[in-house]
């Protein structure tokens, strides 16, 4: 089985503005000068206003919310179009800290994906489980119902359009990562759902990723399995000497 290129995404949530980001993105841009290219995809997501400080810089900047209107009365909104303009190529759709205290529904992360792959912009949409519905044995379930909603009527052109992270909210800054197995079974059943909906040339290319705790002790293992194909790293992201070694261990493992 020929496994997509990894992608490795840094979620800065609400962290490091314009200033800070400069700076992390020009030790970021010289460190990686002597990773070679093309072994992995990495994608660095701050706040909309550090994004402008880090486009251009041989990494790939995504943003982490988008509105689906292209302009109007919505005061304190951004468009994809706004975002192309920047050169912006990402953008995180429907993470569960949006849906949990932004009101994000299914049917807004469908509109805002669908947007963003009309101005080409890659959609990296977030789907993943509570706790309570790990324990009542629901996940399949849940996951499948938001993949369904947030992908109603998309159409792709090339499997590298979208992206699909899983992340069981129970992990997410909690430290509590995934067994790789856990994640596996997930991504797994993630695949058959996108191999259903898109057919099996397609779905078996599109990048699924984990989020949740991930860190550099243990990205391997979490790679080591068939259907994981990066990361969305929140916390460990901010840290420039962490995220280059989770990269660099992922480009070691390329070669
Ligand atoms: C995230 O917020 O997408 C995330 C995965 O966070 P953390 O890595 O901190 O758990």
């Amino acid at each position: 089985m020929v496994k997509p290129r990894p992608l490795i995404a840094g979620n800065w949530k609400l962290n490091k503005g314009p200033a800070e980001a400069r700076a992390f993105g020009d030790a970021l841009a010289a460190r990686l000068g002597g990773i070679p290219g093309g072994k992995v995809d990495i994608v660095v997501a701050p706040p909309f206003v550090s994004l402008p400080a880090l486009t251009a810089r041989g990494f790939f900047t995504g943003a982490q919310d988008v509105y689906w209107e292209d302009k109007g009365a919505f005061t304190g909104e951004v468009s994809a179009a706004m975002l192309r303009e920047l050169g912006v190529e990402y953008c995180i759709v429907g993470h569960s800290e949006r849906r949990q205290f932004f009101g994000e529904t299914d049917r807004t992360v469908n509109l805002k994906a669908a947007s963003l792959l009309a101005k080409g912009i890659r959609p990296v949409l977030c789907v993943g489980e509570r706790a309570e519905e790990r324990k009542a044995g629901i996940m399949f379930n849940v996951v499948q119902f938001q993949l369904n909603a947030g992908l109603f009527d998309i159409g792709i052109k090339d499997p590298g359009d979208i992206v699909i992270a899983y992340e069981p909210v129970w992990a997410i800054g909690t430290g509590n990562v995934a067994t790789p197995q856990q994640a596996e079974d997930m991504h797994e059943e993630i695949r058959r759902f996108l191999e259903k909906r898109f057919g099996v040339d397609t779905g078996c290319r599109i990048r699924i990723l984990y989020g949740g705790s991930v860190n550099e002790n243990n990205i391997e293992g979490l790679m080591d399995m068939d259907h994981i194909n990066g990361a969305l790293i929140g916390g460990v992201s901010l840290d420039l000497d962490k995220f280059l070694s989770i990269i660099n261990l992922i480009v070691k493992r390329e070669k």
